[in-house]
This record gives structure tokens, C-alpha cells and sequence, in this order.
């Protein structure tokens, strides 16, 4: 079965990355899919973050990287996926999860939604933490992958 993982990822952090390299290996395929939502004043294009996806996922069998706009529901189906899979950091991150897992499976019945508890590591990581850092010129070496490293040294002129 193939697992759909929906998110911002502006940009990809390696929580993210943990997410999609331990889903990979519980699904025949695992598309990432890069939500277009404007009214969320990303940092990078969806174009950049595809691109940042694809270069840090280049070792990985069986992934796709797509952009998708409107009803996650409608956007697994058409992917052919049975489950949506999101990660899941802290208490904080579950009464938000909780509510759209069950919006989508008052959506779409036959859909499950799968959460993935985030590495230990990477439990403090967020794209926001990230882009708060790297705007004040702190290091992200070990919050990123290298490409996305080097895409917030560009936006933030260092
Ligand atoms: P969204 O705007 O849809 O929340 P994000 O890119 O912020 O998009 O997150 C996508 C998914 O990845 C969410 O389910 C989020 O909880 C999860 N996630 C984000 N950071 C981490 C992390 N460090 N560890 C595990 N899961 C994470």
C-alpha cells in the first residue's frame, strides 16, 4: 500500500526526514506531498522545497515528491494512497492532528491516518525553529539537510 505524507515542509527539517525514511520502509511507496498554500507567506517556493525534498531523498527506494493544493483526501486518492501519515512531536502537535485525522475520515471513510512519534533527536525541530535560527545567522548543520543548509544561508544573505 502507498502512504501519502502532506505538509508544509518550508523547508524540510530532518524530523521530516526521519519521518519519511521510517515510513518508507513500512509502505510498497511514500509520496511527500508539498501543500501550495500561499495564505502561509512560505519562505520557499514550492518549486525550491520539491527540490530540497528530492536532494535529500535521492538514497531512498520508492519515493515520490509532489505539489498538491486543495482537499488532502481528494489528493491521496488520486495518488492511489490508502493512508496519510504525519509526524507527531509533542501534546501540543496531538489536539491539532487529532481534529484533522478526524475531519478526513469524516471526509473520506476508508482513509486511515498514521502517526509516527518524531526521533528523540529531532523532537525540538520545526521548519519555524529553523528559519528563526537562520534568519539571525545561527548554525543549521544539524537541524537540516545540507541542501536546505545551504538554500537558508542564500535567503538570509550570509
Ligand atoms: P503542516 O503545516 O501541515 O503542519 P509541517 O511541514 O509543519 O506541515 O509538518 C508536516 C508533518 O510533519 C506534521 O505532521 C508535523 O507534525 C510533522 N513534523 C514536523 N516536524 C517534525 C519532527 N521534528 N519530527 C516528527 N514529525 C514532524
Amino acid at each position: 500500500m502507498k502512504v501519502l505524507y502532506p505538509g508544509s515542509f518550508d523547508p524540510l527539517t530532518l524530523g521530516h526526514l526521519d519521518v519519511i525514511e521510517r515510513g518508507s520502509q513500512l509502505f510498497d511507496g511514500l509520496v511527500v506531498a508539498v501543500l501550495r498554500n500561499p495564505g502561509k507567506n512560505p519562505c520557499f517556493s514550492v518549486e525550491q522545497r520539491i527540490e530540497q525534498i528530492r536532494g535529500a531523498t535521492g538514497h531512498l527506494q520508492r519515493i515520490e515528491v509532489a505539489a498538491f493544493d486543495g482537499l488532502t483526501v481528494e489528493f491521496a486518492e488520486r495518488c492511489g494512497a490508502g493512508v496519510i501519515l504525519r509526524g507527531l512531536r509533542a501534546l501540543s502537535d496531538f489536539e491539532y492532528e487529532l481534529q484533522i485525522a478526524h475531519t478526513n475520515k469524516s471526509l473520506a471513510p476508508k482513509l486511515e491516518t498514521l502517526f509516527l512519534a518524531t526521533a528523540t533527536a529531532h523532537s525540538f525541530l520545526s521548519s519555524s525553529v529553523v528559519k528563526e535560527v537562520a534568519r539571525f545567522g545561527g548554525p543549521v548543520g544539524h537541524m537540516v539537510p545540507t541542501g536546505v543548509a545551504e538554500d537558508l544561508a542564500r535567503l538570509f544573505n550570509q
